[in-house]
């Protein structure tokens, strides 16, 4: 059996009825805020990334789905790829022509087992090289002093790039063998990573558009995002992530922190909308670029006589970019980090009263928070306010958003200043802390009434009566006439219906239904134009 690969899963019915509910609840809320939404690929270059993310990052050096995308395809890369799998055994280049698009060299060569093949290679096995392949064997008469004594023996070879890093051989019914071979793409193919967040992607968009135009831009995305972590429970490799951008020009208000504040105050309306309760809002400000660098050479410096004592990720973090060693998840390295010198100590002023004004705003509308001068999220982009919403029931993996400013980014991504900030709420972490609420069992909504044919050439009658239904939005299930009476009861239990409709040849004529409440039993006759209102009445 094929299962979904590792880290990955489906999403099945009824579950996907909560999926749903969260994602209209959270489109009505960004609708009341001014967001619209925006939808970038799901790969990017992967430079993008680099450039955006951060190299030093966990996601960048170890998580990203990376691939070279073989389009551009190199027969120098791929004749040699071929030698030195082919290294054992002799061969001879006795011609170098071009038969064809895509055919790009004919060689021979003759193994210890003394087959004598013409080897060619293309991007593809497909039809047209087979036949010019074969038109090729069939002709070959060779150099006779070599090939005299394998004349009948010779055999065509057809060596094409492997999209996995795997070789492989086969023959087709015409005796060539076609030879799948690894790494013969061109140096200058593109490297390229399933997204393993949006926020680059928005970025790369607002750039690449010239989205500055529209002064501030609030835009918001809901998709699937990948890192290959180790899958754990809450952790995915390909998981979903409900995000917002607020970006535009300074001059556009961008950096306000009235933008900070009403991002986060839309954060709590959303978790109290959906009837999450318990959530704790983390704060911190991670202070500029200029704050920054003088809070990492201080932290340099008191992780150098101590850093031999922490983990590997560590030592190395220390060295090229000590701020994420915060991120440090190992027990042992905790109270080394406790010691360690905090970013509030080095805020400028201008940073520290940015966030003061952010507070005091979340103050005046109510929304409550815990300052917590350890965050400063996986990112290197973020700049001044970070933020985290957990949530207890989550366990180890408790985040259930994370977000910040990054006023730096676009510069990075080669584009124009854009200050801006934004977060990331992890859908299906929001979800299961969802599942066990009343507000999700009510979501999934089943058929109000099942209705059933009974007897031949009632197919179309009850057909016409279900339009008749769903168009008055009841939602209906519909049988078949084949089923008898029993087994249309069965069918419309399973499907957990209200009622059973049933549409026999006297109902059809007579213009009135037999309605019966499958909870209670209780069955009543209904006029054909009084069904939609009766059914509803009683839910
Ligand atoms: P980040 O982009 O790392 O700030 O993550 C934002 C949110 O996405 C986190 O708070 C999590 O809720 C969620 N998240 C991140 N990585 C994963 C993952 N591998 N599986 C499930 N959810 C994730």
């Amino acid at each position: 059996m094929i299962k979904a690969v590792r880290g990955t899963r489906d999403l099945l019915p009824p579950e996907t009825a909560v999926w749903n509910f969260v994602e209209s609840v959270v489109r009505d809320v960004f609708r009341a805020y001014n967001f619209q939404e925006i939808r970038t690929p799901i790969f990017e270059s992967t430079e993008l990334f680099a450039r955006g993310v951060g190299e030093e990052t966990d996601i960048v050096s170890k998580e990203m789905f990376t691939w070279e995308d073989g389009e551009r395809f190199d027969r120098r890369a791929l004749v040699d790829a071929w030698r030195r799998a082919h290294a054992g055994k002799s061969f001879e280049e006795v011609e170098s022509y071009s038969p064809g698009e895509g055919i790009t060299e004919l060689e021979c060569f003759y193994d210890e087992t003394h087959v004598a093949e013409i080897v060619m290679f293309s991007t593809r096995a497909d039809e047209a090289v087979l036949n010019a392949l074969a038109e090729a064997v069939s002709k070959f008469v060779g150099p006779p002093s070599h090939f005299n004594h394998f004349s009948e023996t010779v055999r065509g070879r057809l060596v094409v790039p492997s999209p996995v890093p795997a070789n492989s051989e086969s023959m087709t019914e015409d005796g060539i063998v076609i030879e799948k071979l690894h790494g013969a793409f061109h140096k200058s193919s593109q490297s390229l990573t399933l997204r393993p967040e949006n926020t680059a992607g928005a970025v790369r968009a607002y750039i690449q558009h010239d989205l500055e135009k529209r002064g501030l831009n609030k835009l918001y995305y809901i998709g699937p995002q990948f890192r290959r972590e180790r899958p754990q429970k809450g952790r995915y490799r390909q998981f979903y992530q409900i995000g917002a951008e607020v970006i535009g020009p300074a001059s556009a208000g961008s950096e306000s922190p009235a933008r900070d504040a009403e991002l986060l105050e839309m954060l709590a309306t959303l978790l109290d909308r959906l009837g999450i309760t318990g959530w704790t809002l983390e704060l911190n400000s991670v202070g500029t670029a200029t704050d920054r660098s003088a809070f990492n050479e201080a932290l340099r410096k008191a992780l150098d006589p101590v850093k031999d004592k922490m983990c590997g990720d560590c030592q190395r973090r220390a060295v090229t970019n000590p701020l994420r060693v915060f991120d440090c998840k190992v027990p042992e390295d905790q109270p080394i980090i406790e010691t360690l010198p905090r970013i509030s100590q080095f805020l400028g002023e201008d940073s520290r009263k940015h966030f003061e004004a952010v507070q005091e705003i979340l103050k005046s509308v109510g929304v409550p928070f815990t300052l917590n001068d350890r965050l400063v999220r996986g990112l290197d982009y973020y700049t001044r306010t970070a933020f985290e919403f957990t949530h207890g029931a989550l366990g180890a993996q408790n985040a259930i958003l994370g977000g910040g400013r990054y006023d730096g980014l676009s510069e990075a991504l080669g584009g124009p200043a854009a200050p801006g900030i934004g977060f990331a709420i992890g859908e299906d972490r929001l979800v299961m802390s969802l599942q066990e609420s009343a507000a999700a069992k009510d979501v999934v909504r089943k058929p109000d009434a099942y209705v059933a044919p009974l007897g031949a050439g009632m197919n179309a009658e009850a057909a016409r009566l279900a339009r008749e239904l769903r168009r008055q939005d009841l939602v209906v299930e519909l049988g078949d006439e084949t089923f008898r009476l029993k087994k249309s009861f069965e069918a419309a239990t399973k499907a957990g219906a209200k009622y059973i409709l049933i549409v026999g040849e006297n109902e059809v004529k007579a213009e009135a239904f037999a309605l019966k409440n499958l909870a209670t039993g209780e069955q009543v006759s209904v006029a054909r134009a009084e069904l939609a209102r009766s059914i509803l009445s009683s839910s």
